[in-house]
């Protein structure tokens, strides 16, 4: 892992790793499990003075937009998120204001536990929360259940209602692999019922491995990569879509983006120990 001196960039984002590190998905390809042995063992545990000092020295080192991120799935922490969300309040009252403020999640319960989503969202959006990230491998459910190695995944529909019920955004993060989307054809009729539904915005990127790195064998082909990029830079701005390839990760590797590690590392890559 490559630590950045923070005190020599000038960052755009942070991203803070929130929870236990639990999650209720299995998926092959998942680079959180490295990082589990180092997540706080119960949900609510939070290391406060950390948060609050990487909070405070990003912001005054020009980042202004946050994620909330996990080696697992954060819905399955929510005493940490919201402990996350009492330490951002606390920051107001010296002047550090972040906006906007993103979830990632992968949806299931969101989907499944409506209880969980009516004491929480409208919580966290009291708080701050602008949109919750939900990762979308394929449109299809059984093949969005089988990427996520679980037995059904919940209409994505509800999800999206849930989000919105709680007056949240909902960004669908669409990864595109040779396994679910490998083809314009495929991706464009993705992106279409994405739209139909009312996914607020779309962030697409080829899978990565485990070595924060594109996936050379599950990722679709450079041309067919190219196909999709030029159909996104022709497309209707009404609908947002944005395509990250690897010439687009400079916020990464010039360090503007960072992420706190439950190991308390600051860094801007997710690889490997
Ligand atoms: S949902 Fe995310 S954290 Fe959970 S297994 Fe899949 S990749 Fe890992």
């Amino acid at each position: 892992m490559h630590e950045v001196n923070s005190n020599l960039i000038n960052m755009d984002s942070l991203s803070l790793f929130v929870g236990t590190g639990e999650c209720n998905a299995h998926c092959a390809h998942c680079a959180g499990k490295i990082h589990r042995k180092y997540a706080p063992k119960e949900d609510g545990i939070v290391d406060e003075n950390l948060i609050f000092k990487t909070l405070k020295d990003s912001y005054f080192n020009g980042a202004k937009s946050l994620s909330l991120s996990s080696s697992g799935e954060p819905t399955l922490s929510p005493k940490s998120v919201s402990k996350i969300f009492e330490i951002i309040q606390k920051c107001k009252d010296e002047g550090i204001n972040y906006s906007p403020i993103n979830l990632y999640s992968n949806g299931i319960r969101i989907g499944k536990d409506k209880n969980f989503c009516d004491k929480y969202l409208p919580l966290w959006k009291n708080n701050g929360l602008s949109a919750v990230y939900v990762t979308v491998h394929d449109i299809n459910e059984k093949n969005n259940a089988k990427i996520y190695g679980v037995s059904n995944y919940p209409n994505l529909e509800i999800v999206l209602l849930r989000i919105h019920d709680a007056n949240l955004l909902m960004r669908a993060n669409l990864v595109l692999s040779k396994r679910t989307i490998d083809s314009l054809e495929k991706f464009v009729e993705t992106i279409t019922h994405l739209k139909k539904i009312g996914v607020d915005f779309v962030s697409v990127w080829p899978i990565r491995g485990i070595d924060d790195k594109i996936d050379p064998i599950l990722s679709p082909n450079e041309n067919e990569l190219g196909k999709i990029e030029d159909w996104v830079a022709n497309q209707c701005t009404s609908f947002k879509v944005k395509l990250l390839r690897e010439k687009n990760r400079k916020v990464y590797e010039t360090g503007k983006k960072l992420t706190l590690f439950p190991d308390g590392k600051l860094s801007n890559t997710w690889c490997n120990y």
